[in-house]
């Protein structure tokens, strides 16, 4: 458990390397990125000490292996980055001091550029007498003297005329101009210097891709066991054993999601699920509307995948078979924009499942049929629930409000329902599956519940 919240803490500030590696292979990095890419490096080498402990186990070894700690690329940025780099690559300021000798000197040029000039403005003031004197910049015009009107008469003969404003006039001189030639020019070829460094360091990482993608699988893979770790103890999740008799056996299962929802999780009820390629090949559910079907098939359709992709699962024991898919036909979308109205979405994927369900598949048919007339969609839901128990033989769980359709005696099939307790008018949501079919969906109870008005509700 310590080594875990160890990893887990190493691995916080990590960034997408992935997705970094490829803004450094395409040119888009710019050196924040290049900053968030050393910083992710940095803590590789924490991880692989932390897994020392662990290494016995063969994946972890394998990760293990395959974390190189890129110190050589970490050492490069470390040296050549900024801590606080400008956001575009066109401005300087990108290059550390002491990483390359012509930046350093450029900078220097720069930096003594302003001295220089400070030195000029005091000479001038001296010279000419005008105590204001000032040399001022402006993009457009460049350096200039600026005097003020009141001194209008001391400006010498060797003051060349550049601009005139209100309250002053703007002059160069020789020397003014030579000066700024070489601060200008300085700067230029600063900032392509460094441009150019930048460029060159990030084609340097560019080459090690595959070192670097190597170690950010691992990483994320790490990554992923780690997680599914932290979220199985915290969650009670359990182990799941599988099977190969196509048997899908789950006790106490929860809804990993509603779960976390709900004020403290006790209050979530856990059911079973049970479903196997002979006799109960198909669970028909139903019950009232807000009792807990579409929550119950979900969850279900989730611990399943949970287990396939090697994780713990919310119940107190699961053994599983393996799916082949899951298909899933659930709620209500429409797709307007590309002609197809709410129905026909959903008998398009009805049609798309029974052509594509094996017996390994797993479905999840959530109310098959509710979006046309009453008795074409009660047709619908029945014929399909016969072709699935006849020809198909996936295993699924269907929900629905036509109870007629749980009086069958159709093979594989069996009958389940929430259970709700009639409390005078009113009805309490027991959230327990049991055998047998409802014979009621309380829709009107529940839209009391919901509010609607009572002299609809009478009438
Ligand atoms: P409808 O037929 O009206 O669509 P439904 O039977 O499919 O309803 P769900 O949508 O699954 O009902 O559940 C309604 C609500 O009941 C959920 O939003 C959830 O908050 C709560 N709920 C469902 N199952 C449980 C459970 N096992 N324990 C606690 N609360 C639950």
């Amino acid at each position: 458990v310590v080594t875990r919240e160890e990893i887990r803490e190493y691995l916080g500030p990590i960034y997408d390397i992935e997705r970094l590696m490829s803004k450094i292979v395409y040119k888009t990095a710019n050196p924040r990125d290049l900053l968030a890419f050393r910083n992710s490096l940095k803590m590789i080498p924490a991880i692989k000490t932390a897994l020392l402990d662990i290494k016995d186990d063969k994946k972890i070894a394998d990760i293990y292996d395959k974390l190189d700690t890129l110190s050589d690329i970490y050492e490069i940025i470390d040296r050549s980055i900024v801590e606080e780099p400008p956001l575009t690559i066109k401005e300087s300021g990108i290059i550390k001091d002491g990483f390359d000798k012509d930046i350093d000197h450029f900078r220097e040029a720069g930096t003594n550029g302003k001295s220089w000039l400070a030195k000029m403005e005091d000479e001038e003031k001296e010279k000419t007498g005008i105590k204001n004197l000032r040399i001022k910049y402006s993009n457009v015009f460049g350096y200039s003297f600026e005097v003020t009107n009141s001194f209008k008469d001391k400006v010498p003969d060797y003051f060349i005329r550049k601009q005139t404003l209100t309250n002053c006039e703007r002059y160069t001189t020789t020397e003014l101009k030579n000066l700024e030639d070489t601060i200008l020019n300085a700067q230029d070829k600063l900032n392509n210097l460094e441009y150019e460094m930048f460029c060159k360091i990030r084609d340097s990482i560019a080459l090690e891709i595959d070192r670097i993608q190597t170690t950010a699988k691992a990483i994320a893979l790490l990554d992923t066991f780690a997680s599914l770790a932290y979220v199985a103890e915290k969650n009670r999740y359990v182990k799941p054993t599988i099977n190969d008799k196509g048997v899908i056996n789950i006790k106490d299962g929860r809804h990993p999601v509603v779960e976390k929802m709900l004020e403290s999780s006790d209050m979530f009820i856990s059911n079973d699920t049970y479903l196997d390629n002979k006799k109960q090949c198909i669970s028909i559910i139903t019950g009232p509307n807000m009792a807990g079907k579409s929550t119950y098939m979900r969850q279900a359709a989730l611990i399943v995948l949970m287990a396939q992709i090697g994780s713990y699962v919310p119940a107190s024991k699961a053994d599983i078979c393996i799916v082949d898919r899951i298909f899933t036909r659930v709620g209500a979308s429409d797709d307007l924009g590309s002609g197809q109205s709410t129905f026909m979405v959903e008998m398009n994927e009805v049609a798309n499942i029974l052509r594509n369900a094996t017996p390994d598949s797993l479905l999840i048919l959530d109310e098959i049929g509710r979006g046309t007339s009453t008795f074409d969609g009660l047709s619908i839901a029945r014929s399909v629930l016969e072709f699935m128990s006849s020809k198909i033989k996936s295993k699924t769980l269907f929900s629905t409000h036509y109870h007629e359709i749980s009086n069958n005696e159709l093979e594989h099939v069996k009958n389940f329902n929430i259970a709700v307790k009639k409390n005078g008018d009113d009805i309490v949501f027991l959230r327990k599956i049991v055998n047998g079919s409802s014979d009621d969906s309380y829709g009107i109870e529940v839209a009391k519940l919901a509010g609607v008005h009572d002299e609809i509700i009478s009438r």
